[in-house]
């Protein structure tokens, strides 16, 4: 079934697709953690291993006014489609025979022996981006849920054993969520050279038009789906309020023109269905960027934001259990199942990498200075790059492609 929640996050524009952000939807929230956990394993594992991959998907269970096993059973996850397909894009799907419960210490044990195999099979400790971002997506199936399953599992087409596998339930009065961790992480397969978009199908988004990518586009899309990931893990610990969060936006695309100058650039950004959403908003792009004003904004909002995260996730209100004890090393008296806690700047510095390094670098990287956009414009209000009170928006144009990122911390 198509999941219209998920279109704006994966840059499609489906029949019915809503603009809503990730933060406030737990499903599609794991989905993206799972999804940025898998590619940071996948870089920082050590040479050699093999490397697991994640997969999260999960929807409304309907069984509200039911007692708690009714949320996460047998039944559920077929009736919310979390089973029997858990990567579409390789293929992967899996029949469930049995759930059988297991308490949070359990779940985050059996989670992180599976994401931390490679390491442990080593005898070493992770990287301390991986083991950060592991930690916040064991909050995120654990904090504020309260039944979890461990799902007995067997391969769809021959029912035979996938040993290694882990397929677990989290689930809440209203929701449930799978958490899969494939070993070793299945390629995607590709048809006449070309792949599956990975937004298709992403935490079961269930696009139907089957879109396949070229080599240099899924890596754009990659590019973009990391960053509007790491935006949502960054987003959980930016409230604005009781009742929102600070959401990003990143879009990424070519813009067709050849050898773009800043006038050209900027016609071409004035006639993008990028600047109808700001017409929308009644803003405009009223800023445009010299090289070191760039430098300097981009350096302004990666300050702002980093200690916006650090305040937050300092304060606790979103981690009662994080003591702020944070030690980027290893703690001898940890559990050694369980990641050492990890300072929130570098998890926060990690997470811009993808947001917004990794994007900005693609789209200035085949400039004559290799890190100066063609132009770069943006819609600034009267409090900078957070604003309470209208959505900012960036446009930046390079040599082929184009950036476009929001932010709305509208409270
Ligand atoms: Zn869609
Ligand atoms: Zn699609």
């Amino acid at each position: 079934m198509h999941q219209a929640r998920h279109c704006a996050f994966l840059d499609h524009s489906c029949p019915g697709a809503a603009d809503e952000p990730a933060w406030d939807h737990m499903p599609l929230a794991a989905a993206a953690y799972a999804y940025l956990l898998s590619r940071w394993i996948a870089e920082d594992a050590p040479p050699g291993a093999r490397v697991p991959g994640l997969h999260a998907t999960g929807g409304a269970h309907g069984h509200r006014n039911d007692s708690p096993d009714d949320w996460a059973n047998l039944a559920t996850v077929y009736e919310t489609g979390l089973f029997p397909h858990i990567d579409p894009d390789s293929g992967t799907a899996r029949q469930a025979l049995g759930c059988r419960p297991l308490d949070e210490d359990e779940l985050r044990k059996s989670v992180t022996a599976a994401v931390l195999r490679p390491w442990h099979d080593q005898a070493t400790e992770p990287s301390p981006r991986v083991a950060a971002l592991l930690g916040e997506l064991l909050g995120l199936l654990t904090e504020w849920r309260s039944e979890f399953r461990i799902v007995e599992a067997v391969d769809f087409t021959d029912s035979l054993p996938t040993p290694g596998e882990l397929h677990v339930l989290s689930a809440t009065s209203t929701d449930v969520i799978r958490l899969s961790v494939l070993d070793p992480a299945p390629d995607a397969v590709r048809r006449g050279g070309l792949t599956p978009h990975p937004g298709c199908a992403f935490g079961g988004h269930g696009c139907a038009e089957g879109h396949l990518l070229s080599d240099t586009e899924l890596d754009r899309a990659h590019t973009a789906l990391r960053a509007m990931s790491a935006g949502t893990v960054l987003s959980m610990h930016m409230p604005v309020n009781n009742n929102t969060h600070i959401s990003f936006s990143v879009r990424l695309a070519p813009h067709g023109l050849a050898a773009p100058d800043a006038t050209t650039a900027a016609a071409w950004l004035e006639d993008s269905p990028w600047n109808d959403e700001l017409a929308d908003w009644e803003v405009e792009f009223n800023t445009v960027f010299d090289e070191d004003s760039w430098r300097t904004e981009l350096a302004d909002f990666r300050t702002e934001c980093r200690e916006t995260y650090s305040m937050w996730f300092d304060e606790g209100i979103l981690n009662p259990d994080n003591d702020a004890d944070y030690d980027a090393g290893t703690d001898p008296e940890n559990d050694t199942h369980d990641p050492a806690p990890v300072s929130p700047d570098l998890l926060a510095d990690a997470l811009l990498h993808d947001l917004l390094d990794a994007p900005v670098a693609r789209i200035t990287a085949a400039t004559p200075t290799g890190d100066t956009p063609v132009h770069a414009a943006a819609s600034m209000g009267e409090y900078g790059w957070f604003d309470i009170e209208q959505r900012v928006y960036v446009a930046l144009i390079g040599p082929e492609e184009a950036m476009f990122l929001r932010i709305d911390g509208v409270a």
